[in-house]
């Protein structure tokens, strides 16, 4: 019955087999563009809802900036350029007419969201200035996969300005804990925190700390990302301001963003053979109820609790099942694969008996509830199954990363076998290039210094770094 390829021998098919069986993704006709469907755009309506009332209750304010940019403003800060060049779409006729200048669809807001700082922004009294977007960006990208690197996506990028650098790496830092606390609290997954290496920092920004999760098949997945611009941009774009010492200053700007891979994140961490397994914070359905009945007297027995049971479920996201084409074996199996945390079975028996059976997703542990006690019992069960996942996510990652000293002898492994590596590195990029040869990058840059010698060369290293393949 179960269509999924295996997912401990064939993790990445068992991935492609998952997202469409759930009916999360479609293909399009356009390369690297799928459809989010339903169910997985309400997990991202559920993550935005939560993200966006803590940006706007850190301080920052949603505003909306065109799709398109000047190919002339991509082009005035030098590294950004460079970055973002190869995966730009460039939209060069419309109106039936070539245009003069062409328009970049925007890959990232930087750009045309500091054009409009330039024009606001003109004394200290006008700063902190920040500013939150939700959009949908594109990067061409050469290979796709759903949620995970796809040509469009969606996310939020937020971009500030302030008037010392020591308020920009505040913020900085305030936005990348908000982060950390929502991918732990609501996604449940455990994360690694860190700084870019200059080669794999955002292009034109001065420091890029991301949060990294390690996924089942030992890979790193970035999370999201906390960018300190400094003054770069604003010198790009002449942001400057009167500051209060009536001399003309640049601000210090950053961004940061999070996506919808997120939602490929928890479908890697969570999920099982028989599907995924949503945590209850993000889950478009928390229970579904799933009524079993032979005829009409059983149905009326069993649809006669339907009012109590709604008004008992109110505070959660509940789902009748009541499709007659299949039976409850067929159900099972259906909010299984789609991950749904509880379900509830009620037949004409625990009808009489005001009882439901109620099964836990994770465990598959099914137990009786009196109706009197099952407004508290999901609640409870709920909590729970939050806190469970990220325990067991949390024990999953704790064995995929292991502490190497010599690239030579671990870099096979890493080539070979699915982990992440804590390592020393002398802050080289040629040493960090040699990770290329068992297809690892440098992930982050720890705050810890357990390892004494870099991975490569053996000089000393500056601090530990964690290194692995990625997404
Ligand atoms: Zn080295």
């Amino acid at each position: 019955m179960n269509k999924l390829s295996n997912i401990e021998k064939d993790f990445a098919q068992w991935y492609q087999d998952v997202i469409y069986a759930a009916e999360l993704v479609d293909e399009t006709s356009v390369r690297g563009c799928y459809v989010i469907r339903p169910y997985a755009w309400k997990m991202w309506e559920l993550i935005q809802a939560y993200l966006d009332a803590r940006i706007k209750e850190t301080g920052h304010q949603n505003a909306a900036f065109p799709l398109l940019i000047p190919e002339s403003f991509i082009k005035r800060e030098a590294e950004h350029v460079e970055g973002f060049s190869p995966e730009l779409a460039v939209v060069t006729m419309a109106g039936g007419k070539k245009l003069e200048e062409p328009l970049v669809i925007r890959p990232t807001s930087e750009t045309t969201i500091h054009h409009s700082f330039s024009r606001w922004i003109k004394s200290w009294r006008d700063l902190p200035l920040k500013i939150n977007q939700w959009a949908n960006v594109v990067r061409w990208e050469m290979r796709s996969r759903p949620f995970l690197r796809t040509t469009e996506f969606f996310w939020q990028e937020g971009h500030t300005a302030h008037e010392t650098k020591q308020e920009a790496e505040t913020e900085v830092q305030l936005m990348l804990n908000e982060y950390v606390s929502f991918i732990q609290g609501q996604l449940a997954i455990p994360v690694i925190i860190g700084q870019k290496t200059e080669v794999e920092k955002f292009a034109g920004a001065e420091k890029t700390y991301a949060v990294e999760a390690i996924m089942p098949d030992g890979k790193s997945l970035q999370m999201c990302t906390s960018h300190l611009l400094s003054q770069n941009f604003a010198k790009a774009f002449n942001i400057t301001f009167q500051d209060r010492g009536k001399t003309q200053s640049y601000p210090y700007l950053t961004s940061w963003g999070i996506t919808t891979r997120v939602i490929g994140a928890t479908i890697m961490v969570h999920g099982d053979q028989k599907g995924l397994i949503i945590p209850p914070a993000i889950a478009p359905i928390q229970v579904v109820v799933v009524p079993i009945y032979k005829n009409d007297d059983e149905k009326d027995a069993v649809q006669a609790h339907y009012d109590f049971i709604k008004t008992a479920l109110a505070d959660f996201r509940i789902s009748f099942d009541e499709d007659m084409s299949k039976t409850p074996g067929a159900k099972f199996y259906h909010w299984e694969l789609r991950g749904v945390p509880i379900r509830l079975e009620i037949g004409k028996r625990d009808a009489d008996k005001e009882q439901v059976v109620l099964v836990n997703r994770l465990t598959g542990e099914k137990n009786i509830v009196p109706f009197d006690k099952l407004s508290t019992t999901v609640k409870m069960l709920l909590e729970k199954l939050q806190k469970d996942l990220y325990q067991r996510a949390h024990e999953k990652m704790d064995k995929l990363v292991f502490v190497g000293e010599k690239l030579s002898e671990f870099g096979p492994k890493m080539a070979d076998e699915a982990g992440a590596y804590i390592t020393g590195w002398c802050g080289d990029p040629a040493c960090e290039q040699e990770l290329k040869k068992y297809k690892a990058f440098t992930r982050c840059l720890l705050e810890t210094h357990k390892l004494s010698q870099c991975m490569c060369c053996g000089k000393s290293s500056k601090r530990d770094v964690l290194v692995a393949k990625s997404y």
